[in-house]
């Protein structure tokens, strides 16, 4: 039985460790060290081009190294594959961490100290109540939920938009198109936690920053493709949107000379809010092969329909 490992290599050595110790009836494999193809049973991967999987003609499941799958050409992975989809701790802490920095720099104004410290100008801003915000998740999936169960504990109004309707204490909720504008209307800080699909690409765009109050800030941790760039800059240069923090771009990396790079209300970071973390993560994964060989049913399976 062999599962062959082809992702992040500076991470590989955790991921075969944890599989050594906890699985030794498996053969793990980290690629390019991969021993013969036609032996590996299940693939854990980032990207897996079509000629590559052409090669794993005994594949019974593809599982994503990372929470999106919009990498991931469907085309390519014949409909017998089961595609699995990233779903740890790891991923969802670092997560809620990276969003409450964020949102609780914005709500702080520390944008605005560290570039009053660099006019040497000592001002003091305001401090309203996290109670006087209201913030926005598009996304009430794995990680948008946790966002939101955190900056609940700050005091925050919160609202969450989802594609299906989903209930939660403290969170005023809203479903599908017809409610998208009604919801934006009250965030002052709205976050992008949506998997990148059809529907969602480049929804981020002129139309919904109008819909949000004027000065609100956004913060994309989604997917660089869910946002229109050139409608993104019209927007924070009138002054409807008065900052972005932006952890995803398109492309990746950013190129040198893109103008968010010099845009004194842009921050960009390397796509670094969450990742996958092995110690976490194997356990996880391995539990999900055993259900596999055991004939039960997936966890976290790719609807392949919707595309997340
Ligand atoms: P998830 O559990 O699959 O949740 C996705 C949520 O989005 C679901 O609740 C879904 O609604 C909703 N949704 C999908 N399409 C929609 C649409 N058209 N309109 C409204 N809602 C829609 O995914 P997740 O694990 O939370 O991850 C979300 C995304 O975060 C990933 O796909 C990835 O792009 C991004 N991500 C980024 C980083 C980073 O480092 N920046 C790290 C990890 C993940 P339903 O409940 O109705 O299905």
């Amino acid at each position: 039985m062999s599962i062959l490992y082809r992702s992040d290599a500076p991470r590989a050595a955790a991921w075969a460790s944890y599989f050594a110790e906890h699985a030794p009836d498996l053969d793990f494999r980290v690629w390019p060290d991969a021993g013969k193809l036609d032996e590996v049973e299940y693939l854990i991967a980032w990207q897996a081009p079509a000629e590559f999987l052409a090669t794993l003609p005994r594949l019974k499941v593809l599982f994503s190294s990372g929470a999106g799958v919009d990498h991931v050409d469907f085309s390519a992975v014949p409909a017998r594959i089961p595609v699995v989809r990233m779903v740890e701790p790891g991923i969802i802490n670092g997560m809620v961490e990276y969003v409450s920095l964020a949102v609780l720099a914005l709500h702080r104004d520390f944008f605005d100290y560290v570039a009053a410290k660099g006019a040497r100008v000592w001002n003091p801003l305001e401090v309203p109540p996290a109670s006087a915000r209201s913030i926005g998740v598009m996304g009430m999936g794995s990680l948008g939920r946790a966002v939101l169960e955190r900056l609940w504990t700050y005091g925050f109004r919160l609202r969450g938009w989802n594609r299906s309707l989903r209930r939660m204490d403290g969170v005023e909720s809203f479903a599908g198109s017809d409610q998208l504008q009604p919801f934006l209307e009250g965030c002052d800080v709205l976050i992008c936690l949506l998997p990148l699909t059809p529907t969602t690409r480049g929804i981020l765009n002129r139309k919904l920053f109008a819909a949000l109050p004027a000065g609100a800030a956004l913060i994309n941790v989604g997917r660089g493709p869910h946002l229109v760039d050139a409608d993104l800059l019209e927007a924070l240069n009138s002054g409807q949107l008065s900052r972005a923090i932006l952890d995803v771009t398109d492309p990746e990396p950013l190129p040198a000379e893109h103008p968010y790079w010099m845009h004194p209300r842009v921050l960009v970071t390397p796509h670094v809010a969450s990742m996958t973390q092995p110690e976490s993560a194997a356990p996880i994964l391995l539990e999900n092969l055993r259900r596999h060989q055991r004939g039960e049913p997936l966890l976290n399976v790719i609807d392949r329909s919707r595309g997340y």
